[in-house]
């Protein structure tokens, strides 16, 4: 399947390397056309440039035969530049992310950090008053929950309450 694909697409690739020149140069051929009409219309003998839809034509052809052109021989460069990097997506994906890359991560490891360890500093259990580790989740001594986190926002409180501190929402069953 794959190689059927990668046939098939190296087939529209070299059908695009000489289509692709030519409708470019067509399309400039038409322009060209299309200009001298129009601005020979202009200098001289009145009446309407009759050629000047052939630019309409043109354009769209100069447009599709670049992108023809381009496809068919960026395609080898990408692969050459790409190497043994197999799945190019990615790899452009990741070059893009680049640049942002570690500020998301910043950001996704501080917003982490902030849920798995809400308070930094050892405290207290509040079932059995034995100090806790930063981060813990239960209580290493008795076992119960140090927190629980509420539905509605995330809010770390207390594992006995009953609504929300910041949203006043109810906290449910865990
Ligand atoms: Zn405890
Ligand atoms: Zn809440």
């Amino acid at each position: 399947m794959d190689k059927y694909n990668l046939n098939e697409k190296s087939k529209i690739r070299s059908v695009f390397k000489i289509a692709g020149p030519i409708t470019l140069g067509v399309g400039v051929i038409l322009l060209i056309i299309a200009m001298v009409d129009f601005f020979g219309v202009f200098n001289g003998n009145g009446g309407f440039p009759t050629l000047f839809f052939l630019g309409f034509i043109g354009i769209p052809l100069i447009g599709i035969g670049a992108a023809m052109t381009q496809f068919a021989y960026m395609g080898k460069i990408a692969r050459y530049t790409a190497g043994q990097m197999a799945p190019v997506a990615k790899d452009v994906t990741n070059y893009m992310l680049d640049g942002t890359k570690d500020s998301i991560s910043g950001i996704v490891s501080s917003v982490a950090n902030e849920i798995k360890a809400p308070s930094a500093t050892p405290s207290k259990c509040p079932s059995c008053g034995e100090t806790t580790n930063p981060g813990a989740v239960f209580c290493d001594h008795c076992g119960r929950p140090l927190f629980k986190v509420c539905p509605e926002c995330n809010t770390k409180n207390n594992p006995d309450a009953r609504f929300c501190q910041k949203c006043g929402k109810p906290m449910g069953i865990y």
